[in-house]
């Protein structure tokens, strides 16, 4: 679906998008508001106005104030008419959701994943676990304007391709051009933590602001860069593997195969490490029957229940990661960190030890008091995120 557009095409696109983009943030709005704002002339935006109703993208509503002279009438994005499929692949499963256009959900379903897959076997399960939504949800497929996917690992959001997905160990995998030739509805790709981030920006925590940073902390860690109100991909589309950057170069072995990544000694899998390392584990094990049922949950739940092993291996991992998260701040200088992934839930257990590190050791006053908080999308950052991933496509026109 990535076909050639002329510069007139593409400035119509645009156009468009500027048009659909002030509707989104000034809803309800009039048509004289939107030319005023985009600098567009008034019969640009009646025509651009005019498709976008005939595609039930926007709708008419009640009418507005006016000095004099007839009310004009009110647009807002049209809630009723168009969806959007978004999907968060993680380590362990699919979660997939239908929108609509300001992103809330109509429909949810979980999916197991297995590991044991290869390129043809994983494509394969996602196309039919869309075809399965879509039908399940009685939506007519031209209702559906894009299917967002946020895939954990290594991404090329160009191309739509899954660079290297370390927990199934698949290499070069075409999502994005496998699934439109299959589906027939665009599809946009980005790594889960971006996507979580894009998330965050538009509906969550990160809302208004222009340089942030998410840190997502799960069985892994990532991190994804807000700089100048713009996704940050870096060079090599790797921008954001905060997990793996070095934090002690005589550590433990990385689940990468290198020595001392920040994940060694901060991640949900570090988190049970130290738990068996302890003395004073007891009251920890009384909850499990072996050691392989040890989760980051079950952990948070003993430190709620005062347990010390638990609050000190919490502080532990929080040092680690203010460790990683003021090196963080020396390097980009954003306004605030959101913390998202399991670690998150451990609330004050966690951040509070984090802030305590970046108050002692960041650089300058202001950035000493760099704001951390927690994810606002919670659970949902990554599915929200892919969502967004559309909705970026569609209100920013990236178009090639
Ligand atoms: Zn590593």
């Amino acid at each position: 679906m990535t076909e050639q557009i002329s510069s007139f095409q593409r400035m119509r696109l645009t156009n468009r998008a500027k048009v659909l983009n002030q509707i989104r943030l000034k809803q309800p709005i009039s048509r004289a508001v939107i030319a005023k704002e985009t600098q567009l002339t008034p019969a640009t935006v009646t025509n651009i106005v005019q498709d976008l109703l005939e595609e039930k993208m926007i709708k008419e509503g009640e009418n507005g104030s006016s000095q004099g002279g007839r009310k004009p009438i009110l647009l807002s994005i049209d809630d009723r008419s168009k969806y959007i499929i978004g999907i968060d692949i993680g380590a362990f499963e699919v979660r997939m959701a239908i929108t609509n256009l300001q992103a809330v959900i109509i429909r949810k379903k979980d999916l197991p994943l297995s590991a044991k897959l290869d390129n043809s076997l994983f494509l394969s399960y996602i196309e039919e676990s869309i075809q399965n939504i879509i039908e399940e949800s009685r939506l007519d497929k031209q209702a559906i304007v894009g299917i967002g996917i946020g895939m954990h690992g290594v991404v090329n959001a160009e191309l739509g391709t899954a660079i290297f997905a370390p927990n199934f160990q698949l290499v070069d995998v075409p999502i994005k051009s496998y699934l439109e030739t299959k589906v027939q509805i665009p599809v946009y790709v980005e790594n889960d933590v971006r996507a979580f981030t894009l998330g965050e920006s538009w509906f969550g925590a990160g809302k208004g602001i222009n340089h942030f940073i998410c840190v997502n902390v799960g069985v892994g860690i990532g991190a994804g860069i807000i700089y100048n109100g713009e996704l940050y991909r870096g060079s090599n589309h790797i921008a954001g593997e905060f997990g793996h950057t070095l934090i002690d170069i005589k550590g433990e072995k990385c689940s990468c195969g290198r020595i001392g990544c920040l994940e060694t000694v901060a991640s949900g899998k570090a988190l049970v490490e130290y738990v068996l390392q302890e003395k004073d584990n007891d009251y920890i094990m009384q909850q499990v029957n072996s050691s392989e049922q040890l989760t980051g949950e079950l952990i948070f739940q003993c430190a709620n229940q005062g347990d010390p092993c638990a609050i000190r291996i919490l502080a532990k991992v929080g040092y680690f990661l203010g460790v990683g998260v003021t090196n963080l701040i020396n390097l980009i200088n954003p306004e605030c960190i959101i913390v998202g992934g399991g670690v998150a839930k451990a609330g004050g257990f966690v951040l509070e030890e984090m802030r305590r590190v970046v108050k002692d050791n960041a650089l300058t006053n202001d950035a000493r008091n760099t704001i951390i908080i927690e994810s606002e999308l919670k659970d949902e950052g990554t599915l929200i995120g892919a969502v967004t991933l559309v909705l970026n496509h569609i209100f920013f026109s990236n178009h090639k």
